[in-house]
């Protein structure tokens, strides 16, 4: 049975096929519109050193700048909060860019070998370690990952870890590809057609995040849909 991981709908009726990868296929849940695969593979692609080095281009360091500035916008100038959470930092740029800008802030990153390079590469903290297992005494101000939580089976997980790290008045900030801006919605949008078929695992929409943020208790504060690169950014509070 096909169940989808955001509403958990499984009439058959409301989800409707869009390809078939390998022994799955990439469904859309027409309650919710969010893409997901189904069965989920037995084997999942890794996401270590080498997958992360391709993210190092010259291009992605000024992104990083952009994201740095607005999260000390959300902040606001002289923060000294709790510090920001990056989940899965990539090359980690962001996070040294908010450390140059005085943001007390942090990663945590699956693979520890790439956590220990990213840390002195960057000057920054990054624990090796899955979001999962970070201990939830400790508060963040700021939960922030980009293109991450659509390589997970479910954002729900995520969200529910992401509002027990938060402190009192915190942001979760997701960036992630929006379903909503190819013209069709076929297996060939490039959001689906990465590294291996499996990597995005369910992929999400404003009206997704929006179901997502209601049930694990959130809200979805601010929406903003960057065109240029087909993904979204959402900011979800308590
Ligand atoms: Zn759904």
């Amino acid at each position: 049975m096909i169940i989808c991981p955001v509403c958990a709908n499984k009439n058959e009726l409301t989800i409707s096929h869009i390809a078939v990868v390998e022994q799955s296929q990439r469904v859309l849940c027409l309650m919710c519109n969010c893409a997901f695969i189904s069965p989920l593979p037995l084997e999942r692609p890794v996401y270590d050193g080498k997958y992360n080095a391709e993210f190092c281009k010259p291009s992605e360091r000024n992104k990083a700048i952009v994201m740095a500035q607005e999260i000390q916008l959300w902040l606001g100038y002289g923060y000294d909060g709790p510090p920001v959470l990056e989940v899965g930092p990539g090359n980690g740029w962001t996070l040294a860019e908010m450390a140059k800008l005085g943001i007390p802030c942090m990663g945590v990153e699956t693979d520890p070998l790439w956590a220990t390079q990213l840390s002195h590469e960057n000057l920054i903290t990054v624990h090796g370690c899955g979001f999962e297992n970070l201990p939830d005494e400790k508060k963040y101000g700021i939960i922030y990952s980009s293109h991450v939580i659509e390589h997970l089976p479910s954002p729900i997980p995520y969200l529910e870890k992401a509002k027990m790290l938060l402190t009192e008045g915190g942001r979760i900030i997701i960036d992630t590809p929006d379903l909503d801006c190819p013209r069709r919605l076929t297996a060939d949008w490039h959001h689906f057609q990465t590294r291996t078929p499996f990597e995005h695992l369910c992929v999400l929409s404003k009206q997704a995040i929006g179901v997502a943020a209601a049930i694990t208790g959130l809200k979805l504060a601010y929406f903003r849909r960057a065109i240029q690169y087909e993904s979204f950014l959402a900011v979800l509070v308590a």
